[in-house]
């Protein structure tokens, strides 16, 4: 995960959530990645480092458990550049320029110059940072596709040129689609920082409240007596993931016959919203009066990783044929 700063519930949704399952069934390692956010915020790095710190606490008041999973910080690990290097030199340009993010991002973000190097090879970055840990599996949104079978088509080509000792290094990673569930922002379009419209995790209840009071809601609800459908309204979308089944009814049957209000509606999902929130927050306060705590886990996360990642590229190295080793010469009786 890039660090952005503070999380709001559509990262949760679209990611966080599935990661906290996904830790009790799989071999986990989260990265915090901090020098991917340099590839666009390059000119101004002061929130880089507090950016990371406000990710881990969402993490670990998410639920990400440092007994289930190993969560870390890319540049703690400095071998995801070096394998970052290696990558590279096997890389072909074109298929870094026909990635579609990169074409899209390059016309979209004007205030920034994405012309630079770092940024057109951040897929490779993320190769390694994939195969790094020989990860067989992603979690991923439908816009991370096209990255991962890039890191595919690099290990089929790294794993064509260089063969390890016991066969390829790296095995090839499949994304694991996250499913998609629509979490509107408070204005009814997608939930993201650039639109302004979201609620964060660590909003307190009255915030949640009062955001939810303003939210948009289906256009066909003009009075009180008009009916409306929870499926064309945002607050709905709500309901849909953090109401229980009779509330999600109660809301069903209410709207489409005009028999409750928007404002009462919109109470019930703050609740919901709250039910979920809360602990998060309380369990956030905790790393937030003791910073340490949280640090200690991602300093522990890193020692793993290194170790993991410092074996793969003594592998990599290998297979490559450049590992600087002492080797004792062939013929030793010369
Ligand atoms: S009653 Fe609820 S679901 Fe129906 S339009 Fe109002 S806020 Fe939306």
């Amino acid at each position: 995960m890039r660090p952005t700063g503070k999380l709001h519930l559509g990262n949760y949704v679209g990611a966080l959530e599935n990661w906290v399952r996904m830790q009790n069934d799989y071999e986990c390692f989260f990265c915090i990645v901090d020098w991917h956010a340099l590839t666009t915020d390059y000119a101004d790095t002061s929130q880089v480092k507090q950016n990371s710190v406000d990710v881990i606490y969402d993490w670990l008041a998410a639920g990400l458990d440092p007994e289930k999973c190993v969560m870390f910080i890319q540049s703690h690990v400095p071998a995801h550049a070096e394998l970052h290097l290696l990558l590279s030199m096997i890389t072909p340009l074109g298929w870094l320029e026909r990635v579609p993010t990169y074409k899209e991002q390059r016309e979209n973000i004007k205030d920034k110059d994405l012309g630079t190097y770092g940024f057109l090879g951040y897929p490779v970055l993320q190769a390694a940072d994939i195969l790094i840990y020989k990860a067989d599996t992603v979690p991923v949104g439908e816009d991370q596709v096209a990255h991962i079978e890039l890191a595919r088509e690099i290990t089929r080509r790294f794993n064509g040129f260089y063969t390890g000792k016991r066969g390829p290094v790296f095995p090839e990673p499949q994304s694991l689609l996250t499913p998609a569930r629509k979490l509107p922002g408070t204005d009814g379009r997608k939930m993201s920082k650039s639109y302004g419209n979201t609620i964060m995790l660590t909003d307190p209840e009255p915030v949640v409240r009062q955001k939810l009071k303003t939210m948009v809601t289906d256009p066909a609800r003009i009075r009180r007596s008009d009916p409306g459908n929870p499926d064309l309204c945002p607050v709905g979308d709500l309901h849909k993931i953090f109401s229980s089944p009779e509330t999600i009814t109660k809301v069903n049957e209410g709207c489409r016959s005009a028999g409750i209000g928007c404002i009462e509606c919109k109470g019930w999902a703050a609740d919901g919203l709250v039910k979920v929130l809360n602990p998060m927050q309380e369990r956030r306060q905790k790393y937030a009066d003791h910073p340490r705590l949280a640090w200690d886990i991602l300093e522990a996360g890193s020692a793993r990783a290194r170790d993991v990642a410092g074996a793969t590229m003594n592998e990599v190295r290998d297979a490559m044929g450049i590992s600087l080793e002492y080797e004792p010469p062939k013929d030793s009786a010369k």
